[in-house]
């Protein structure tokens, strides 16, 4: 039997990057990066893949965003207008590729890990998944892919207010959009404390559920999706879930619920995976190193 290909993955986050070196779905290398500027950053990355055992055939990169997706772009797989300060216009795809020296793919570290959950949820239709830490990201998979061209900036839609919210909120571009409103950093400032400081019984979490339940109706009425996936440290909180399913019921109001949001105990769930964004990069390598065999001539 012949070895498969050599794999690269790499999550690309703006506190952390995680490479690994896949063959045969086995991890023969893995590691944690702790996110600097870019040039400190890349060779650090440069640095675990110069040990590869043998040449790569394929890698692929989940980003933070927002990331230029178009392939007719001139700016295809680089950053664009990323708070993050430095990264904004790094050539992510150029940067990899130069490490690698194989083909790479780029997408959302969302969408990448929506395709990955998709997987591991047995979903061939279309997935949401939704990330609540420091930001908010939604990305999108369908028939376990990334939605084409879907960049979704779900996290920064307008949502209705909590009753009683008169928080100003803490986007620097729209204020009290739905990551202004209900992302860590808005948490952290309308409480007084961080998030994760927050018991389960405060009245911070009622709060945080009716957001993202707001953000789940609104997907599932423009999107229809099979499955949403609620990920990210925020909602990782004990219970939120369940609240976040009650809130969405009582929005919804039993309005236009197909058969999966009408059950949302097995519609709006936590992730399956703890490195959905990792998973998600290396199936995006494994699909270019891959590629599906095209459909055959009609007879
Ligand atoms: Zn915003």
């Amino acid at each position: 039997m012949t070895a498969g290909p050599l794999l690269a993955a790499v999550e690309a986050g703006g506190t952390k990057f995680l490479c690994a070196l896949v063959r045969d779905t086995v991890t023969i290398a893995r590691m944690r990066i702790v996110t600097a500027d870019p040039d400190a950053t890349f060779a650090a990355v440069a640095a675990f893949f110069a040990d590869r055992l043998g040449p790569i055939a394929a890698a692929g990169v989940a980003s933070f965003g927002p990331i230029d997706l178009d392939p007719a772009s001139p700016g295809y797989g680089r950053l664009t207008t990323t708070p993050k300060p430095g990264w904004s216009g790094v050539d992510l795809l150029g940067r990899v590729r130069a490490i690698v020296g194989a083909p790479v793919a780029v997408d959302t570290d969302v969408n990448a890990a929506a395709v990955a959950e998709a997987r591991a949820g047995g979903i061939d239709g279309r997935l949401a998944y939704v990330t609540v830490g420091t930001g908010i990201g939604v990305g999108v998979a369908e028939r376990g892919r990334p939605l084409p061209g879907a960049h979704a900036e779900g996290g920064h839609i307008r949502v209705p207010r909590a009753p009683d919210d008169a928080f100003a909120g803490t986007c620097p571009w729209h204020g009290d959009c739905l990551e202004g409103l209900a992302a860590g950093p808005a948490l952290a400032m309308r409480w007084g404390v961080p998030a994760e400081a927050l018991a389960a019984d405060h009245p911070a979490w009622a709060v945080e559920a009716h957001y993202l339940a707001a953000l789940c109706l609104s997907l599932t009425y423009l999107i229809r999706p099979e499955r949403i996936v609620l990920g990210g440290g925020v909602a990782a909180m004990p219970g939120l879930h369940d609240r976040v399913r009650a809130r969405f019921a009582a929005l919804a109001a039993g309005y236009a619920l197909d058969r999966h949001s009408a059950r949302p105990a097995a519609y709006i769930v936590p992730p399956r995976l703890a490195d959905a964004g990792l998973h998600g990069a290396l199936l995006l390598a494994e699909a270019l190193a891959d590629p599906p065999s095209p459909a055959p001539p009609p007879c």
